[in-house]
């Protein structure tokens, strides 16, 4: 008898479906074959391992258990949080875009013109920009007034800017550290139900 064979009639043994001719095959080749005896007895181990070991039932209202501990758990505030930062965020983008355009509004007009693939375009923006210009021009006029004052501190209008990008950046943090707060705080309280 071949190991390949003798591996078969293992696992025939191990379904229980090895019939009494093949039993005593294997067994003669497991008297004679070192390493099929070893298989044959690790085989042997597990299956009197598995025979021995007993179907644990979970204790009666163990789901209700973690039910209720699941319901003591506080319901995490993340998803309006996340929201708010997503349009707080998109808001400060396109704002900073505004005025970043708005500021160099003239070079990025004459960028391009001076590129013939954006012909249609400026076709198009071209009398958006008359309008863009009539508001922008009295939002400037205001901005301009604000900066002026706030100049008498600062000098320029750039420092303005930066000091609201930089208030904004503030706002922003404290907004991320209030979600990362909430969120630490909640994951302590879930290891206190669990100790
Ligand atoms: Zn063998």
């Amino acid at each position: 008898m071949e190991c390949d064979a003798a591996g078969e009639y293992m696992m025939k043994y191990m379904d229980g479906i090895l019939s009494d001719h093949e039993a005593e095959l294997l067994n003669r080749h497991i008297g004679q074959c070192s390493r099929c005896k070893e298989d044959f007895l690790i085989y042997d181990g597990i299956m009197a391992d598995f025979s021995k070991m007993e179907i644990v039932e979970a204790p009666d209202g163990f789901e209700e258990l973690v039910m209720a501990k699941i319901r003591t758990l506080p319901v995490p505030e993340v998803a309006t949080d996340s929201v708010l930062c997503v349009i707080w965020g998109a808001f400060s983008v396109l704002m900073g875009l505004g005025f970043i355009i708005t500021m160099n509004k003239e070079a990025i007009m004459e960028w391009l013109s001076l590129h013939p693939q954006f012909d249609s375009l400026m076709a198009y923006l071209q009398p958006l920009s008359v309008t863009v210009a009539n508001v922008s021009a009295s939002m400037t006029a205001s901005f301009q007034s604000m900066a002026a004052q706030m100049s008498q501190v600062f000098s320029g209008f750039r420092y303005v800017l930066l000091v609201i990008f930089g208030l904004l950046a503030v706002v922003q943090y404290f907004v991320y550290r209030k979600a990362r707060f909430r969120s630490s705080d909640y994951s302590d309280e879930r290891d206190k139900v669990e100790a």
